[in-house]
């Protein structure tokens, strides 16, 4: 067994001082993830930081119509059936409770949900031995093992492992700001630049310094709210990660597409945007063979391994959809 401690703060000024003090110690928030990794043996924190006192949980419009605010500690289910989520940011709902089961939404929170790692059974299981990402230098045992969940855009040599969040899709697509706080005090990182590509330090999934914590999400103000789908195509209807996901949103204005922001899930090691897929939409009338071109240029340079073939052929079919069916929603 191992000894560790366990500590909870009441407010973000001990936390920070906490997680700058202790050696390998982790924030605990819903614990879905960290308690799952804990016990087979991923994880191994000496302190466990408690942060579930520390507030941190209100939903609540920006003012002047800048967005909307969502506190790191707000739970999943909450969020999913806010008011002005459902009503302003619908992909965000949707997506949400695409996730896991009641029972975990309601214990999950945001900032650990931006934070979830993959669901790669060669990093979930330490019997396995090589995995760059949970042991650096090992070699990525799902290069040449069973790949069928794994990436087909961005990965290296080194891990080939997806994000598995649909939250996290769906705020890539709506451009969210991630807010932190560490020791130089607060900085806000950009949705698209939260989470990383593996290249050489699959280890690291996100630019979060280890000492900061994440405190809100900004949402900014959405000029379309009826043009947007969060598609999530899995093995089961209910309870299992995505396979391909995505998340569209569409302005539209007299028939024609103003922007469109479309960001896609199960397919690598962070939500994949291309602005120049994006940009094939603008100022055009939707029908099917643009939503065929944005597809190709979203997945150009799409590669599959031994197991995961399907997702190449999945990947474009799921995009087309999701753009008609966004496109034709009234
Ligand atoms: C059976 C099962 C099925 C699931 N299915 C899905 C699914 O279909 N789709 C999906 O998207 N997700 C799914 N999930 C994952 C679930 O959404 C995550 O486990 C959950 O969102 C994590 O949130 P948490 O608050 O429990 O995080 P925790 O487990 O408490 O923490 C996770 C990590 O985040 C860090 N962390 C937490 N909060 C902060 C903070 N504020 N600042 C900095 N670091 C922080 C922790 O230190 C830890 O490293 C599933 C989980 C399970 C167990």
């Amino acid at each position: 067994m191992n000894n560790f401690a366990y500590v909870r703060p009441n407010d973000v000024d001990s936390a920070l001082a906490l997680i700058r003090s202790r050696p390998k110690a982790r924030f605990l928030a819903g614990g879905t993830n960290l308690l799952d990794l804990w016990k087979m043996g991923v994880e191994q924190p000496q302190t466990v930081i408690d942060i579930s006192r520390l507030g941190l949980t209100d939903i609540a419009a920006r003012p002047d119509g800048t967005g909307l605010r969502i506190g790191a500690l707000a739970r999943n289910s909450d969020v999913a059936g806010h008011p002005l989520v459902v009503s302003q940011y619908p992909v965000l709902s949707r997506a949400l409770l695409s996730g896991a089961s009641p029972q975990l939404r309601n214990a999950a929170t945001m900032g650990g949900n931006l934070m979830q790692r993959t669901r790669c059974p060669y990093f979930y299981d330490p019997a396995f031995p090589s995995c760059n990402k949970r042991n650096p230098g090992s070699g990525c045992g799902a290069l040449n093992g069973y790949n069928r969940n794994h990436a087909i855009l961005g990965h290296s040599d080194q891990c080939i492992a997806t994000n598995p969040s649909d939250m996290n899709v769906a705020l890539a697509a709506l451009e969210a700001q991630i807010r932190v706080i560490g020791p130089d005090g607060e900085r806000v990182i950009p949705m698209g630049e939260f989470h990383r590509l593996p290249e050489d330090h699959p280890e690291l999934d996100t630019t979060l310094q280890p000492n900061e914590l994440i405190t809100a999400i900004d949402l900014p103000p959405m000029a379309d709210t009826k043009h947007a789908v969060y598609l999530k195509v899995r093995d089961r209807s209910l309870y299992a990660f995505a396979l391909v996901s995505v998340a569209a949103c569409l302005a539209i204005e007299n028939g024609v597409i103003g922007s469109a922001r479309i960001a896609l899930g199960g397919v690598a090691h962070k939500p994949w945007r291309v602005p120049e897929a994006e940009a094939l939409m603008r100022g055009v009338t939707p029908d099917r063979s643009i939503c065929e071109r944005v597809a190709d240029r979203l997945l150009q340079g799409a590669y599959a391994y031994r197991y995961n073939r399907f997702k190449l052929t999945l990947a474009h079919r799921s995009i087309v959809r999701a753009l008609t069916v966004a496109a034709a929603a009234s």
